[in-house]
């Protein structure tokens, strides 16, 4: 069939808006905030400008969204090299120990901040008891003791956590404006379509485009470096909730891949794309776990009240995945879980009223109301829907125990998942643990493409950064990018495809909406166009049956994988068909266009590792057990953007912090 083209013949041409800026940050979430907050620093004596563009309204988006209980990652009397021993083993020994510690270094001053921008960080008392953030007490950086809910997560009031953070980045651009004179440069509700490479120099960063999700305008940035976080991919695979529960997911929904399929277009290198979170969450309402795992010490266990990861099920694992499996990272103990679930014990449950009895015989009545109040709040804080599922079911926790339950797959890299793009690293480590030379190719956190970085969950082989650790991210990229700039002073960014082309190609999807929606009586069935909602559909099928997700217990094989494959080239090349009616649809068009670049180097990554490296997260059935003798190694995989080809290939491992 012929290939058609946008010639605003059918829909409206959008204004144009083309903006010039020096450090253009792609997302909103936790690892831009960082980055913005810590280039004004840097690049303000310079006059140089920075620009923050993001699909979502800044103070509420990202996967802090809605506010969180516990920062994940937060220091304090720990040692770095004890947090890279954690996160090598609950990512199964791989990981990238340069990048970890280096944000196991930087990322209590992080913390720091926040609690001076006035996000309530509960202490301990003198006496050892717990204050929530509303009391009194020296903050953190004056020798003030978190409340720890594990070794490295700390208790905090966090409903206003995203909104602060965000806070302190509009400010930081506020003075880059001051410095520069720049009229505007926080663009929300902006859709960032794809990057843009130099027409000059190859292999260089010079811009991105796209839409306004709310106007009819087409964005055309220039810049001379990018900071990319624009999060992880929900939604690639089918999800549990279908139908009524549609749209729950434990992942934030705007994630859409954009991170992911953004910095592969460009032809950066990724790392570790095989590797995906597979959260056990309270079932239906994806309600979050870890404050009842760790603070409230609730166990999770079979229908018969047995703990699934001992005797039969833990000498089994212990056969196909020693010496991991000792470990007890989140991947096994999901593994076991299922083992039970397979078996035929569940449900699984996880014994809220149990823990809730149990923590009452050391407490008076007034602190266990307060506790109380706590574990509500937990889901008040993030995840309002479980609130909701628990009042629909007649559940009080604290007197019925309620169901968990493994998850569909999300790819990430900054909670407890590792995939992303290959960056170079701190030079400083690389020198002292005796790394690869390789790791280090001048800037930290610069991806394979000059002047393009990566941060927070697309930031790869590294693992449990989660949101204070993506912020210190953030700020580690941003400075390296000023760095880059100033060592490359006479670039100036050039842009191969006019104006006008690029908004062609953006708008795409209304021409062929407008052009053909009166072919069939029913706009959303045409035999012209597809709709987003049946493409997500068909691609959410493809990845759920041949890549390994909930339909098929996560199990996959070469073979799947490559009749997937196949069918995902189809619909790829169908993508190019879709249509959309209004600015909405417009952003889902492209939100699964980006979506399916990312379950590609996915399925591509899980395809080259020949063996089971994340049971309880995917299983390759052709080769079930861990090899680390040949697969004790990095995946990589780079796309060439000027030829279409992708290559997977093997990087060495090398392990820098002993046991
Ligand atoms: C359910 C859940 C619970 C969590 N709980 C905790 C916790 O308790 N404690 C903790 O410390 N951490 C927690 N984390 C981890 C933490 O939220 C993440 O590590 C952190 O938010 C990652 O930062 P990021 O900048 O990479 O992505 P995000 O913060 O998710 O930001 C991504 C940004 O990109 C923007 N964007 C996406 N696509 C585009 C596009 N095409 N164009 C422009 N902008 C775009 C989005 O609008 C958003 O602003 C949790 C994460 C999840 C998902």
């Amino acid at each position: 069939m012929e290939k058609e083209s946008c010639t605003f013949s059918y829909c409206q041409k959008p204004e144009i808006v083309e903006h010039e800026t020096d450090i253009l940050v792609i997302g909103g979430g936790m690892s831009a905030c960082g980055s913005a907050f810590e280039a004004a620093r840097w690049a303000n004596p310079q006059k140089m400008r920075i620009t923050m563009v993001d699909k979502a309204a800044t103070d509420r988006s990202g996967a802090v969204a809605m506010g969180l209980s516990a920062i994940n990652t937060y220091m304090g009397e720990n040692d770095p090299a004890d947090y890279v021993k954690y996160v090598r083993a609950d990512l199964m020994g791989i990981t990238r120990e340069d990048l970890v510690y280096d944000l196991g270094r930087h990322v209590d001053d992080s913390v720091h901040n926040f609690e001076d921008w006035g996000l309530p960080v509960w202490k301990k008392a003198p006496d050892g008891h717990t204050m929530d953030g509303a009391q009194e007490a020296p903050k953190l950086s004056e020798g003030g003791k978190p409340v720890r809910s594990g070794k490295w997560q700390i208790m905090i009031n966090g409903e206003s956590y995203k909104v602060l953070v965000a806070e302190a980045a509009k400010a930081a651009l506020k003075t880059n404006r001051e410095a520069t004179g720049v009229a505007e440069n926080h663009f929300e509700r902006v859709f960032i379509v794809k990057l843009l490479l130099d027409e000059k120099v190859p292999n260089r960063i010079a811009g991105a485009v796209g839409f306004s999700v709310r106007e009819n305008k087409v964005y055309i940035f220039r810049a001379k470096t990018i900071l990319l976080g624009a999060g992880g991919a929900v939604n690639v695979f089918r999800p549990r909730s279908v139908a009524e529960g549609q749209g729950r997911a434990w992942y934030p929904v705007w994630n859409s891949g954009s991170g992911y399929a953004l910095g592969i277009q460009a032809g950066a290198e990724l790392t570790m794309m095989e590797n995906r979170f597979v959260p056990a969450r309270f079932k239906d309402g994806y309600g979050p776990v870890g404050a009842w795992f760790l603070f409230f010490k609730a166990k999770s266990t079979n229908a018969y009240g047995e703990d699934y990861c001992v005797g039969e099920n833990f000498e089994s694992t212990k056969k196909l995945y020693s010496p991991y499996a000792e470990k007890m990272g989140t991947a096994i103990r999901n593994h076991m879980m299922m083992l039970d679930m397979k078996a035929g014990k569940g449900p699984i449950f996880m014994q809220t009223a149990q823990a809730m009895a149990e923590l009452g015989k050391t407490m008076d009545a007034k602190q266990i109301k307060h506790l109380e109040a706590e574990a509500w709040e937990d889901f008040l804080d993030m995840c309002i829907g479980q609130a909701g599922v628990w009042a629909g079911m007649n559940i009080a926790p604290d007197e019925t125990p309620s169901e968990i339950m493994p998850t569909e797959p999300y790819l990430l890299g900054s909670h407890a998942g590792c995939a992303g793009f290959w960056t170079s690293g701190p030079a400083d480590v690389i020198e002292a643990t005796g790394a690869p030379k390789e790791w280090d190719w001048g800037y930290n956190r610069m991806s394979t493409v000059n002047g393009l970085f990566m941060m927070g969950d697309i930031c790869g082989a590294s693992g449990h950064k989660f949101s204070s650790g993506s912020h210190a991210e953030g700020r580690i990229a941003a400075k390296s990018g000023i760095a880059f700039i100033l060592d490359n002073k006479d670039f100036k960014p050039t842009v191969t495809k006019s104006a006008d082309e690029l908004a062609a190609e953006i708008y795409m999807p209304f021409e062929t909406y407008e052009k053909y929606k009166t072919y069939s009586t029913a706009p959303e069935v045409n035999p012209n166009y597809i709709k987003p909602k049946m493409l997500q559909a068909r691609m959410q099928k493809i990845a759920d049956e041949y890549f390994g997700g909930t339909s098929t217990w996560y199990m996959t094989s070469a073979t799947m994988l490559k009749e997937g494959l196949k069918l995902l080239a189809m619909l790829k090349e169908d993508a190019a068909k879709s249509g959309a009616k209004d600015l909405h649809e417009l952003m889902r068009a492209w939100e699964n266009y980006h979506r399916i670049w990312s379950i590609e180097a996915h399925a591509r990554h899980i395809q080259f590792r020949e063996e089971t490296r994340y049971p309880g997260y995917y299983y390759r059935g052709d080769y079930l057990a861990i090899n680390d003798k040949d697969w004790k190694c990095f995946v990589n995989s780079k796309y060439d953007p000027a030829t279409g080809d992708w290559k997977c290939f093997k990087k060495e491992y090398k392990q820098l912090i002993p046991d």
